[in-house]
């Protein structure tokens, strides 16, 4: 396996059988030589596939609205990763950022559009804040539209290109998160599968991932406000005892994995799907624990 050629590479030197049998597992070329845009890569599920991306060959622009963490971020990454700032709800952020990508780098291979947010409106849909669901709206979905437009702006006359959508199985299946969330990543779907239709003329792959729950920055601050008494490590718990899946819990490398297959060649068929990753649980439907958007009046 490639080392040596990589910013982050460990000399071989130093490797004992078992640290090089882990190691070449999270290093790979699968991505050799092409550039990625990630937007909301400067923590979480972004920032783990970005890690993945770059052990598999890519370069890649982590473009997030987090400033210092997104540029902490891309230094922690090494030379491969670059960062720009970056509103996905504004149009205009997301074409400077695909410019950038393709003036720094000639060209856009993948782009991951994966920013999104959570939001505390009132559960039951007689409540639901509208002012709220715009804002949810206007980054969990028009800025992946945006960043599919601009995206297929520069890979259209590439002939070529992978785009991936973070949406969520909250987006399958009804009754996991508030409305305006579960919406918001139902439409994901609905945008990857209408883009899909027209890019496959153009060779250009669309896909989404719908992760499980993955106690991320973003959840825990949710369930903070659900869950008031109980600590960091306790939601973390009782996130991963929903999973469904024996000896398992999912992590944003779970989901980083799925990213790197659909990115690259391994799926070079496939397009117009949304992988679920969640162990098997949209197929069970159980929940153990209350539901803080049960919906009561
Ligand atoms: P996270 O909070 O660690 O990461 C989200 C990132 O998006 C942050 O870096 C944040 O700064 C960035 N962001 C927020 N608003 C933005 C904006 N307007 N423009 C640009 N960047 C913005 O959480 P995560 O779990 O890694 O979330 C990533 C994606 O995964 C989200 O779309 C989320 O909805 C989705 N998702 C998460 C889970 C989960 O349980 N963690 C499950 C399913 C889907």
């Amino acid at each position: 396996f490639k080392i040596g050629l990589r910013s982050n590479c460990i000399s071989r030197a130093f490797l004992t059988k078992s640290s090089i049998r882990n190691f070449s597992a999270q290093i790979g070329s699968k991505l050799d030589g092409k550039i990625a845009l990630i937007t909301g890569a400067a923590s979480g599920i972004g920032k783990e596939a970005a890690k993945k991306f770059i052990n598999n060959g890519a370069k890649v622009v982590i473009a997030d609205i987090q400033a210092q963490l997104g540029q902490e971020t891309a230094t922690e990454l090494g030379t491969h990763a670059s960062f720009i700032s970056c509103d996905v709800s504004k149009e205009s952020d997301i074409a400077h950022a695909v410019d950038y990508a393709v003036s720094q780098f000639g060209q856009l291979d993948i782009m991951f559009n994966n920013a999104g947010i959570a939001c505390h409106t009132p559960p039951t849909i007689v409540d639901l804040d509208l002012a709220a669901f715009d804002r949810v709206m206007a980054i969990n979905v028009r800025g992946v539209v945006a960043g599919i437009k601009h995206a297929s702006r520069v890979m259209i006359p590439q002939g070529r290109g992978s785009i991936l959508c973070t949406s969520s199985i909250t987006g399958v299946m009804g009754g996991l998160a508030q409305h305006t969330y579960s919406i918001s990543k139902s439409t994901v779907i609905g945008v990857m599968k209408s883009a899909a239709a027209e890019l496959c003329r153009h060779g250009i792959r669309i896909n989404c991932i719908s992760p499980f729950a993955i106690p991320t920055s973003f959840v825990i601050d949710e369930m903070r406000v659900y869950f008031p008494g109980v600590n960091d490590r306790g939601l973390a718990k009782m996130i991963h005892d929903n999973g469904v899946l024996k000896g398992a819990i999912c992590e944003p490398e779970d989901i980083a994995n799925a990213a790197l297959y659909l990115a690259s060649d391994d799926a070079k068929y496939v397009s117009g799907h949304n992988l679920v990753v969640d162990g098997g649980f949209t197929s069970i439907k159980n929940l153990h624990f209350p539901v803080p958007y049960e919906f009561k009046s």
